[in-house]
């Protein structure tokens, strides 16, 4: 069974379809890299998947480790393992880099998960999570949090991009601690040579997954201008 499966997802804002009619599967551990140019429609399925407010799709199914979780709340699919990372990552004034790593779960001691992402305990546990920490370093805190909720599925919005972004080896050490979590990871990313460490690959184009396969099989479809839904307009813009 797969732990994650959408059928004919359609999904509209303001009289704009951005998703239509869209299928897609992830199955329990699977490294699942999501692809496509910018405003094909990434973060709105990362959004629908973790249900945030305003995101209600207009018609379509979604079955989450064999629930239908169309009608849930955002914490309700948190409780039965689903955790997401911000394209944008968090900053909260008047809260230490502490008390967020042990916000969502009864983790005593949260300076394991800062260690697993290159950040020194000592050095960060007692600093505010606010706009004092650059973009990677709350990037870093903020997986660190979903590292720490050992999530069946994680959905990491381009963990990649940003001002002083992280190299494609913390993005793979990372994508390996989930991996010895058991976790499911759902990676949005534009470079290549992230999405070729994933177990499988899906690219997006005009709303719709256009190809699935291998990351290799995707990477080459990308390659090949001939994206049979936009003609390579899309996703070569
Ligand atoms: P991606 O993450 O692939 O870059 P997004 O999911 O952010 O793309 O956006 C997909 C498209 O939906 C874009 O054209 C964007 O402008 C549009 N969009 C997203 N949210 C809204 C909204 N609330 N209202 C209108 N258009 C939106
Ligand atoms: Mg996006």
């Amino acid at each position: 069974m797969a732990l994650l499966e959408i059928q004919g997802l359609t999904y509209r804002a303001h009289d704009k379809e951005i998703l239509t009619d869209l299928a897609f599967s992830m199955d329990a551990e699977e490294i699942h890299a999501l692809v496509g140019t910018n405003g094909t429609g990434k973060s709105t399925l990362a959004y629908l998947i973790m249900g945030c407010e305003g995101y209600r799709p207009a018609s379509g199914e979604m079955r989450f480790d064999g629930k239908m979780i169309s009608g849930l709340k955002i914490h309700e699919r948190a409780a039965i393992g689903i955790a997401m990372a911000w394209q944008e990552p968090v900053r909260f004034e008047g809260i230490s880099v502490r008390e967020y790593l042990t916000l969502k779960h009864r983790e005593a001691d949260p300076s394991h998960y800062l260690e697993m992402v290159g950040l020194s305990p000592e050095l960060y546990l007692g600093r505010m999570v606010d706009k004092c920490l650059s973009g990677g370093e709350r990037k870093r805190i903020e997986l660190a949090s979903i590292l720490a909720l050992r999530p069946k599925l994680a959905i990491l919005d381009e963990p990649d991009s940003g001002i002083d972004m992280l190299s494609t080896q913390d993005i793979i050490n990372v994508i390996n601690l989930f991996k010895q979590n058991g976790s499911a990871v759902l990676l949005i990313t534009h470079r290549e040579e992230i999405a070729l460490i994933a177990d499988r690959a899906s690219q997006l184009c005009r709303g719709g997954i256009v190809c699935s396969g291998s990351p290799r099989e995707v990477a080459e479809y990308y390659k090949s201008r001939k994206c049979l839904v936009c003609d390579g307009e899309v996703c070569h813009e």
